[in-house]
């Protein structure tokens, strides 16, 4: 297996990074380099830029004007906005719920959600997680009952990411309590500005309000926003979350991380020497170094493996557990390296609004340490990849 990038390759490559250093505003990656947050406009503004050269869509089809980029270019582009310290492009419209539309959506619900999805017109939450249905989400209790051309919807919804921000949110709901756990789920498009909806928002470790829980009720939403075919979510729930998994290995975030690390300590110094050169730390830089290495290896062979058409399996799972253990060991090496100047963490830090204490790097450190236990939850915790890969791998 040739792991190495062809010559076209490497001229996207180029592109990417001209790209990137024509188009991506200054103040932007400065903020992201320094870990604050950029904000709804922020990240609008980022999304319109790449929707001007037509990259926003990357992932989708050519037919549904995409880009259709194959698994390298992909990984080459994620990379590249890494290493340059870009935002993350908001998965919620553009890769969750869009590819769901492609496959299972009604032609007029195509023309209707999609181009606002990339013009930016609509800003989309994922309403899966309820309070005793994360894991276990099949078992989720939100209810929408048919009424005429309505269904009415009553329940609750958790941790969902940047709802304050939302027009519309994509919800599983129970539309059949009689029928076993995964075949009467359904699949709906509520317009958060429904009366009967309340947006609260969950303060996180790092003091930011980054996730909500969101009420319904008696919300009333148009049949017409059904997906596909009552009672058949739990399809759509199941293809959209191959979605959520892919780019999963974060290797570009953990690269750039892991650079600015070695960074500060070359600056920090441990009894009267840089740091870097402290055997402990050095050993555990080291370690993490190599343990990145290894596993961008593993992610190029299963993008090698997807380009000739074999689709991930458990490899994903694999990505999963090693990539987010290697981005919470850099999180900690970086509040370990800047030591007691990790402690006066304040949640402004990553608003950029208040002078740090210390040197500039160091304000955000404690806030993404604490922030970034959250990447072994979501999108499948850890704990039920290693099920999934115990149970391919071992039998049971
Ligand atoms: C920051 C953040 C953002 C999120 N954003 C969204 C969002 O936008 N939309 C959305 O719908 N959801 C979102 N989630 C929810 C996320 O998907 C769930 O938190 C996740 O699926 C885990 O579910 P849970 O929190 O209910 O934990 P539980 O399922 O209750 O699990 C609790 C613990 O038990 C372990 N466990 C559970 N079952 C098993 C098992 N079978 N074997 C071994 N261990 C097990 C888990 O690994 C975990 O450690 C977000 C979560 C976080 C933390």
């Amino acid at each position: 297996m040739d792991l190495s990038y062809t010559q076209e390759e490497l001229a996207f490559r180029d592109e990417v990074r001209t790209f990137l250093e024509e188009k991506l505003p200054k103040d932007m990656s400065d903020k992201i380099r320094r870990g604050e947050h950029i904000g709804k406009e922020g990240h609008e503004l980022w999304h319109s830029i790449l929707n001007e050269k037509g990259w926003l869509s990357y992932g989708w089809p050519k037919e549904f004007g995409g880009a259709e980029w194959n698994a390298v270019q992909r990984h080459i582009f994620e990379d590249e906005c890494a290493a340059a310290y870009a935002p993350r492009i908001v998965p919620f419209g553009l890769s969750m719920l869009a590819p769901v539309l492609q496959k299972f959506g009604s032609k007029e619900q195509q023309d209707h959600y999609l181009p606002r999805i990339l013009d930016g017109t609509d800003w989309w939450c994922q309403g899966y997680s309820e309070p005793g249905a994360g894991s276990d989400l099949a078992s989720l209790k939100t209810r929408a009952v048919r009424d005429g051309d309505h269904y009415v919807v009553n329940g609750q919804k958790t941790w969902t990411t940047l709802g304050q921000y939302a027009d519309w949110i994509f919800c599983l709901v129970r539309t059949d309590p009689d029928a076993k756990q995964q075949e009467g789920i359904s699949f709906l498009l509520i317009d958060m500005n429904t009366p009967g909806i309340d947006v609260r928002p969950i303060i996180l470790l790092d003091g930011t309000p980054e996730v909500n829980e969101v009420f319904f009720d008696n919300v009333r939403v148009p049949v017409e926003n059904l997906v596909g075919e009552e009672n058949k979510g739990w399809t759509y729930a199941k293809y959209l979350l191959t979605h959520e998994r892919t780019g999963i290995a974060g290797v570009g975030f953990s690269r750039a991380g892991l650079d600015a690390v070695k960074r500060v300590a070359r600056q920090e110094s441990a009894n009267g020497r840089p740091l870097i050169e402290n055997p402990h730390f050095a050993a555990r830089l080291a370690q993490v170094e190599i343990d990145l290495m290894a596993m961008s290896t593993t992610n190029l062979r299963i993008i090698s493996q997807a380009t000739a058409g074999q689709a991930p399996g458990v490899e994903s799972s694999m990505l999963k557990v090693k990539g987010t253990i290697i981005r919470q060991e850099i999180n900690d090496l970086a509040r370990r390296a800047v030591g007691p100047y990790a402690m006066p963490f304040a949640s402004e830090a990553v608003e950029g609004d208040n002078d740090p204490i210390g040197p500039d790097y160091a304000g955000p450190v404690a806030a993404q340490y604490f922030n970034n236990r959250k990447l072994s939850i979501f999108g499948g915790s850890n704990e039920i990849q290693r099920g999934i890969i115990a149970k391919v791998k071992m039998g049971g």
